[in-house]
């Protein structure tokens, strides 16, 4: 019974019910405890094998073909969330309009606004219904979603003076170059700029974004405006009739703008 007690700190049971060495008459106390030692040993090295083979394998199954864990989760959270409907004109496309096309815009003697921005779906229904369901005229022919300033990617622009019986050709070659595109759709949208590079208003209803706009000239705020030769410095458009006053567009009779 005392070489059974030996094997009882083993994490597993050695041999059968009886001890595995048993006294043998032709061996020494000496080597029949040595003999013990060594299957003891040979045990826990197996034993060991076998952990580092199981933690081995699970490690290189982990590293080269399942996500993790919190892989997993993060790509169910992504899931859950829905994309978030914008609540205003998105910063980046603002940033060129107030820091590139009105200051420019100054230059060549317009003063201008945003006569809208950013409009919420609900907004532009309302909208919609004008001259529908509701008196006024029809100014827009876009419901809600399907605008471009639904998300906060267009705005319309007046003047202070002149209203929105401008040179529009000469405005369009601003907005260009600061990277916004003309609603010069027929004769009707000529207010409007946006931004939506090569993305359709089906990509704009998925959650996708334009890639960012970079000013023209790196130096431009809104709080220091570029002098005409810094401008020219940065390859803006120049016109023959640069301090001129306003060229106008007569204004067409009972025509409304149908602002999209
Ligand atoms: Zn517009």
């Amino acid at each position: 019974m005392r070489q059974r007690k030996r094997f009882d700190y083993l994490p597993f049971r050695v041999g059968g019910r009886e001890p595995q060495i048993k006294r043998q008459p032709f061996l020494s106390d000496g080597r029949v405890e040595r003999a013990n030692r060594k299957r003891i040993t040979m045990a826990y090295a197996i034993f060991a094998g076998i952990v580092v083979i199981f933690l081995g394998t699970k490690f290189i199954h982990r590293k080269s073909n399942s996500p993790t864990t919190q892989e997993i989760a993060a790509v169910k959270v992504a899931a859950a969330t829905p994309t978030p409907i914008p609540t205003a004109t998105e910063t980046n496309f603002l940033r060129q309009v107030t820091q590139c096309f009105l200051p420019i815009s100054k230059l060549y003697g317009y003063d201008l606004y945003i006569s809208a921005g950013f409009r919420s779906f609900d907004e532009q229904d309302q909208l919609y219904e004008q001259g529908r369901s509701v008196a006024g005229h029809i100014v827009t022919n876009a419901k809600g979603g399907d605008s471009i300033h639904n998300f906060g990617l267009a705005i319309d622009l007046a003047d202070h003076r002149y209203g929105i019986d401008l040179d529009w050709d000469k405005l369009e070659k601003i907005g260009t170059y600061c990277g916004l595109e003309h609603g010069d759709r027929g004769y009707t949208d000529l207010p409007h700029f946006q931004y939506i590079g090569h993305l359709s208003i089906e990509d704009l209803k998925a959650g996708k974004a334009p890639e960012p706009l970079t000013l023209p000239c790196p130096a431009m705020s809104e709080a220091t405006p570029l002098t005409m030769s810094e401008l020219n410095a940065c390859n803006a458009p120049s016109f023959s009739n640069s301090n001129s006053s306003v060229h106008i567009v007569a204004p067409p009779l009972n025509q409304y703008y149908i602002n999209n």
